[in-house]
């Protein structure tokens, strides 16, 4: 089936609408594309490589899968402080490490400043503690608890961005971007970031990206990236 599963009650407007919008990603990416502005310029992500952010090498073999969507997560974590941020994403990646997974769970972390760090590989399957089989999905995690605190416009913006990028890259059309809550029974990735998705604030934008020119991604690695995360760190990125 297309469409992702709805654990109770009548199907939203959105998916009814990702339903009848059948389609191969390269299509729906196509018009897209035919609406793109003559002159627009792609916008830029800037990952920040694992070790400039102090990860761990992984532990034990990846399965390697093929993208199919984009599925949205919070950490279920409050962040009060942003220059926390790369210190929760490394406790994510022991914890997920001492769970017997090879490395942090997801595939691309952003924190409320709209800051982007790397998570596992994309060709590799990610890992859930929840009853969906996550092979094909692209995991993005924003830190944060978005069932207690809002998210930030900083963050949406980096998310819509990172989607776009991911969008692109994997010809993963933009109505294949869900949350975690539409495969498992979870909370996750919070009220306040779930409602943008459902209400498809999120997929428009993602749109809106790709017709403007797209997202470019260059990553941060060695000096440079060491030097963003110590400006994190000390609160000033
Ligand atoms: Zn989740």
């Amino acid at each position: 089936m297309d469409s992702p599963v709805a654990r109770s009650g009548a199907p939203t407007r959105r998916r009814l609408l990702g339903t009848i919008a059948a389609g191969a990603g390269s299509m729906a990416l196509a018009r897209y594309s035919l609406r793109a502005r003559a002159g627009a310029s792609a916008a830029l992500i800037e990952p920040i490589c694992k070790p400039a952010w102090g990860a761990q090498p992984p532990k034990g073999e990846f399965v390697t899968h093929r993208i199919e969507r984009l599925t949205v997560h919070h950490s279920a974590v409050i962040l009060h402080r942003n220059r926390d941020a790369p210190g929760e994403f490394r406790s994510h990646q022991a914890y997920h490490q001492s769970r017997g997974w090879p490395d942090i769970a997801y595939h691309m972390l952003i924190d409320r400043r709209g800051n982007v760090y790397r998570g596992r590989p994309s060709s590799a399957r990610g890992d859930t503690g929840t009853t969906y089989d996550p092979t094909g999905h692209y995991l993005v995690l924003c830190e944060g608890n978005f069932s207690e605190q809002p998210i930030s416009k900083a963050q949406v913006r980096a998310l819509v961005d990172v989607l776009a990028w991911a969008s692109g890259r994997f010809d993963v059309p933009p109505r294949r971007i869900h949350g975690h809550r539409d495969f498992a029974a979870t909370a996750c990735p919070g009220t306040d970031l779930y409602r943008l998705i459902d209400s498809g604030v999120i997929e428009r934008r993602v749109g809106d990206k790709l017709a403007t020119g797209g997202v470019k991604k260059k990553e941060l690695c060695g000096r440079a990236g060491r030097r963003r995360v110590a400006a994190i760190e000390s609160g000033n990125a």
